[in-house]
């Protein structure tokens, strides 16, 4: 059967609703029906009603249909560092981050830990994702070839790496260089693939590292670069120290050719004006990373901030300083943080960021992200009765805003029924 057909309440967006309050469409009898993998049609159920006609309708109670959610930060081997206790990031790093990352000098231990992580991202519903591998160019192979198996649209990058890190974890600029150019030519835009380039942080790279990493920019123009910044305060002190001839900490990837309109960056907590104003220039984008930001101490992103300066911003679980691999997760510690900011994180805002601004920012926009005609069939069927709690709320809910909020707070994996991949379902939470 090359047509499916789903009927539920259906959510997606548009556009940016901080832009355009008509940009979210919430139908509280909607249906989506699919078609060689992709979205023929979406809508109110009474007007996609005569296009179903001899289909078969999945239509299960309780149901939302929205689309995959995407991670626009996340470490795949970072999953057994998570929940480390006590530190903030430098000490973290060196405590959590590196001893997991060092076991991915083997081989078998990356390819049980991809297909561990890939499980877990379907299993919260999250069908897209910017990620973290290791240093190790078979960390980058590793995730690939199961992403490829699950035919799911992916983005990661060797870690660049060549100073102030473990020995095991090291490159240098020209091995770096070469591996990543190798696993570009092998991998981009192979299946549903993306690659990034993917300097840790300035602190562990050399200059001539993230020049290196420049020139790679430079050569595959499609490939985003992936990379942290303005995280917490004594790493913006440190790579001050480090860059004497900076004038920030921006400007310091800024000089390797490193700030485009294809580059990501983690986190953005301390940005000066000056660097929120550079950013939206140079239309690059910002991974919020809310539930790392709580956990590792580092501070409140000033969200309504960087709407204003025009910047794209998804959302990061980035675990394993994150706490949960669900956008819900995000969306939860998202809502909070603007709380501390004087701020509002509207429900129609947090899924547009977990959903289609995610996908603008890691540029698969044009793939996926809503349910637009055309593009892939990545989507949820959520379960708004998974828990007592969740389905008493729900009950007493007036509008779509109200569910996605309160959905949102009390939502986690057990409300992803089921996670569609391009049509094909990719995990059902009551068969598993
Ligand atoms: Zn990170």
């Amino acid at each position: 059967m090359s047509k499916l057909c789903f009927r539920g309440a259906l959510f997606h967006t548009l556009g940016n609703p901080v832009h355009n309050a008509d940009a979210a469409a919430y139908y509280a009898d909607g249906g989506l029906i699919v078609e060689h993998g992709k979205v023929l049609k979406a809508g109110a159920w009474d007007d996609l009603q005569s296009a179903t006609i001899g289909l078969p309708i999945t239509h299960l109670p309780d149901t939302l249909i929205v689309p995959g959610f995407i991670d626009a930060h996340v470490h795949y081997p970072q999953v057994d560092a998570i929940g480390g206790f006590g530190e903030h990031l430098l000490d973290w790093l060196k405590n959590y981050a590196f001893p997991a990352e060092m076991a991915f000098a083997d081989m078998h231990h990356a390819r049980k830990m991809a297909k561990f992580f890939l499980s877990e991202l379907l299993r919260n519903g999250t069908t897209s994702a910017l990620v973290f591998a290791t240093v190790h160019p078979h960390s980058v192979d590793a995730l690939f070839e199961e992403a490829l198996a699950r035919n799911m649209r992916l983005i990661t990058g060797k870690v660049l790496m060549d100073r102030n890190a473990p020995d095991e974890l090291l490159d240098s600029a020209q091995d770096g260089y070469v591996q990543s150019k190798a696993l570009i030519e092998k991998w981009a835009g192979k299946g549903r693939l993306g690659y990034a380039v993917t300097p840790r942080f300035a602190p562990t790279s050399t200059r001539e590292q993230l020049d290196a990493a420049g020139k790679l920019l430079a050569e595959f123009p499609d490939i985003l670069m992936h990379t942290h910044l303005c995280e917490n305060k004594k790493e913006i002190e440190w790579v001050s120290a480090l860059f004497p001839e900076a004038r920030d900490y921006l400007d310091v990837y800024a000089r390797a050719g490193l700030v485009n309109d294809r580059s990501v960056f983690a986190h953005c907590v301390h940005l000066t004006a000056k660097e929120r104003a550079d950013l939206g220039t140079a239309n690059s984008a910002i991974a919020f990373c809310p539930m790392s930001n709580m956990f590792l101490g580092s501070g409140c992103f000033d969200l309504a901030a960087a709407q204003e300066a025009d910047i794209e911003v998804g959302f990061g679980s980035d675990v394993g300083a994150g706490t949960s691999l669900s956008s819900f997760g995000s969306m939860n510690e998202g809502y909070k943080t603007a709380q501390l900011k004087g701020q509002r994180l509207h429900p129609f805002q947090a899924f547009y960021m977990a959903t289609l601004g995610g996908a603008r920012a890691l540029h698969i926009d044009h793939h996926v992200g809503n349910f637009t005609a055309g593009k892939e069939a990545d989507f949820c069927l959520l379960d708004m009765a998974a828990t007592p709690l969740l389905k008493r709320r729900l009950s007493v809910s007036k509008n779509a805003e109200e569910t996605l909020f309160a959905l949102s707070m009390l939502g986690d994996d057990r409300a992803i029924r089921r996670t569609y991949v391009a049509g094909q379902l990719a995990h059902d939470r009551d068969t598993e």
